[in-house]
């Protein structure tokens, strides 16, 4: 072969199920190369003929011109004598032993797909399941790699002839696409109703759109898991969807039909309305416009919403457009309170028959499940802060700035993530949930299952939270004792640090100032922790400053009923019997007199110096939440009151080690008596946290020359005191790191224990 050269290419990263086949044939085809490319379980390999000229154009294009799914993160070339190919081919897949390469998230539909859709001369007219190599299920279909067709649940559909048609020509939208189908050959949708099964598509839709219209609440099958369904614009529907869930105030996320909707209902900004729109299509939690005629159940004491838009063919045409038909649905898990997102149609029928009147039902199985992420934008910036990382995000990974061992961290007990790494990869799981029934239990396990054999990851050692109850902690313990690897503990604060520093890329050998403000997390003194200034690397951490512990009367009890930490509180003031405060208006003498014997023995009254109790004690104290059901609700509406207008600052109590909320405390009560209007309270209260955070890490610079401080912990999904520390912080000169590829939460902490735990190991 006159002047030709020959050149093999190994391409990993996200290169599966995301048409980069097609892109590479059309490409060797544009520049006459021979040869071929093929899907392996280690990535995509092409094999090249050709003259030099176009074997350059040809890597230009493969870097430069990937198509936008793609996530390439590397490249490896060979050079080598031309094989003589006579043409360019794809391959059959190949299985590669051990290898592993990461999978395509769930990817919103398409705009050709959304025209196709509604095209009355396109096959694919009205489909509920129409997609191609640009969109639609991936993650949710896939049971193991390499990604073909036999290997996800849409292997039971056997394509019609119009479909294999698509499906084998290169140069067609659905080449390869692996869901593809249509109403001829894919998956179908029925409505069950009164005990009538309805089988016609367009009958079953009309029918769920005016039950819904009507009030009632459906359950719908859709990507990752089951939702229940109802007029959010409708307070009846919507109260009693809570009170048979059983979740009295957690917001509710809602589906709004399209942008027209979100405007309506939202006051979202360009770049937030963008998210909305993009690919992964997460909830967004946005200001609500005062317009919005949505309920006020669906956000008890929210000044924000939860919304996204439809990003399957199906949820389309359920909020399409109708007279009497609402552009608001409420569409929160399908499942009871607490436990994981249905996916099963037969469980789905049992479990939610106390909830759902009429369930819209199809055949397209759910391999994984999977949530709806949860996403805000970070005030006045272009920057997504992660609440609740699942569907359209999970399982893509982290790159970490070492190479780790093959290594599970289980994560911890609350918003459960687990994290497997490997190489320059983690990979943070899907949202779990509360490890706190068996049920989230069994879907941990077998999340963790699915992981495994997707990734091709055996773990070599185990990460675990240092809290013995954690049912994730026992988990990693039983395991390591069965496959005899190493499990390393890791303390909760310094996990969700180094979480933080591993999402941002931070070398081995860094060190930062770690602010850590949580709820809970067990300590290494056997206290519970959570107002944390540690100086941590990813070995180890010194606890530099926390706040003075206090008791907790009755431990868990007094996270729902923050009365009792605010009477603790009272109590080191001398003020207990100062029973006509907000917080102990109402409150049984009984119940007084129980909580104080606790504070006296000490019993079942541990020790903690938890930020979020903080905020729960003063949003007590001033009246507006005694009592609780869902984690951060009191911290939550405490930051709804506060007095953007308000410069006054409470002033802890620095010593050597420690801040003192005791004189905040006093101030708050002495405000509540002079009459100062809540919201300057709760203003007060963040601007003196903002302005000790400043004190410590100035402090800290001095003592330890360290610039860098990160903020990691449940506590800074609070948008105000983020803004306001940020912006104090940088103002001094420091470099900031926040959360914004893994939650700040809980769910962040499995990063954080792999970070941690590969450390450890190599030290
Ligand atoms: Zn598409
Ligand atoms: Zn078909
Ligand atoms: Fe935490």
């Amino acid at each position: 072969m006159n002047g030709n050269s020959g050149l093999h290419i190994n391409v990993r990263g996200i290169v599966q199920g995301v048409g980069f086949r097609p892109f590479v044939y059309k490409l060797a085809q544009g520049l006459d190369l021979k040869g071929w490319v093929r899907n392996t379980s280690a990535g995509v390999d092409i094999e090249l003929d050709g003259s030099q000229e176009a074997l350059t154009r040809f890597m230009q294009s493969l870097r430069g011109e990937a198509p936008p799914l793609a996530k390439i993160t590397e490249i490896k070339t060979t050079k080598r004598s031309p094989n003589g190919y006579g043409n360019f081919e794809i391959k059959q897949s190949l299985a590669v032993a051990d290898a592993f390469q990461p999978v395509s998230a769930d990817v919103a539909i398409c705009p050709d797909c959304l025209r196709e859709l509604f095209d009355p001369a396109d096959r694919h007219y009205r489909y509920p399941f129409v997609n191609c190599t640009n969109c639609g299920p991936r993650f949710t279909i896939i049971k193991d790699l390499p990604y073909d067709r036999p290997l996800t649940t849409m292997a039971e559909f056997a394509m019609c002839t119009a479909c294999a048609h698509e499906y084998q020509d290169p140069t067609d939208r659905r080449y390869h696409a692996q869901p593809v189908s249509c109403p001829e050959c894919g998956p179908q949708i029925w409505l069950e109703i009164g005990g009538e099964t309805i089988r016609d598509q367009e009958e079953a839709l009309k029918r769920v759109r005016a039950w819904i219209a009507a009030g009632e609440i459906a359950a719908v099958k859709g990507l990752g898991g089951f939702h229940l369904a109802c007029d959010a614009t409708n307070a009846d529907a919507v109260r009693r969807l809570r009170e048979r869930k059983a979740r009295p105030d957690k917001p509710l996320a809602v589906m709004l039909a399209d942008t027209a909707a979100v405007r309506r209902h939202c006051l979202a900004n360009e770049f937030e309305l963008a998210t909305l729109h993009d690919t992964r299509r997460p909830i967004l939690i946005v200001q609500r416009n005062p317009e919005s005629n949505i309920a006020t159940e669906v956000g008890p004491g929210q000044q924000t919403l939860g919304v996204m838009l439809p990003y399957t063919p199906l949820h389309t045409m359920l909020m399409e457009r109708a007279e009497g038909i609402s552009d608001a649905w409420v569409m929160t898990s399908g499942n009871r309170s607490d436990e994981p997102i249905l996916i099963d149609n037969e469980e789905a029928r049992q479990q939610l028959a106390g909830i759902a009147t009429a369930f819209l039902m199809h055949d397209r199985p759910i391999q994984a499940r999977c949530d709806d992420s949860v996403m805000r934008v970070k005030p006045k910036t272009q920057a997504l802060i992660p609440i609740r990382r699942g569907r359209g995000f999970a399982p893509a990974p982290i790159d970490l700035s070492w190479d780790s061992h093959p290594m599970l961290a289980a994560g911890a007990e609350l918003k459960n993530t687990f994290c497997l790494a490997k190489g320059k990869f983690a990979f943070p799981s899907q949202h779990i949930g509360d490890l706190g029934n068996y049920e989230t239990l069994q879907a941990y396990e077998a999340a963790i299952a699915h992981f495994e054999r997707l990734l091709r990851i055996k773990p070599r050692a185990l990460a675990y939270d240092l809290h013995p109850d954690y049912l994730s902690s026992r988990y990693a313990l039983k395991r390591a004792q069965q496959d005899v690897i190493p499990a390393i503990g890791v303390q909760h604060h310094h996990a969700h640090i180094a979480a933080c520093m591993a999402e941002h890329g931070l070398p081995s050998n860094s060190s930062v100032i770690g602010l850590a403000f949580d709820g809970t997390g067990f300590g290494t003194d056997g206290t519970i922790w959570g107002g944390e200034v540690l100086v941590a690397s990813y070995v180890g951490f010194e606890r530099a400053f926390h706040l003075t512990t206090i008791a907790l009367p009755g431990g868990d009890l007094a996270v729902r009923q923050p009365w009792r930490q605010a009477l603790a509180w009272l109590g080191k003031l001398g003020m207990e019997e100062e029973r006509d405060l907000p917080a102990l208006k109402g409150i049984s003498e009984t119940e007084i007199a129980a909580v104080k014997r606790q504070l006296q023995s000490g019993v079942n009254t541990p020790l903690t110096s938890s930020m979020g109790r903080l905020f729960d004690a003063v949003a007590a104290l001033i009246g507006l939440r005694r009592e609780v059901n869902y984690e951060g609700q009191a911290a939550i509406e405490l930051e709804n009151l506060v007095d953007l207008y308000e410069s006054n600052a409470y002033h802890f109590e620095i010593t050597e080690s420690e801040f003192n909320a005791r004189s905040v405390i006093a101030a708050v009560v002495a405000d509540l008596r002079a009459g100062t209007p809540a919201g300057k309270i709760a203003a007060r209260f963040h601007n003196g946290l903002t302005a000790l955070v400043l004190e410590l890490c100035t402090t800290l610079r001095k003592r330890t020359g360290l610039k860098e401080v990160t903020l990691s912990g449940g506590v800074w999904q609070n948008m105000t005191l983020l803004s306001s520390v940020m912006v104090g912080l940088q103002a001094a000169g420091f470099q900031v790191l926040t959360h914004h590829q893994v939650p700040a939460n809980d769910g962040g902490i499995s990063l954080g224990q792999a970070a941690v735990a590969q450390h450890t190991l190599i030290k």
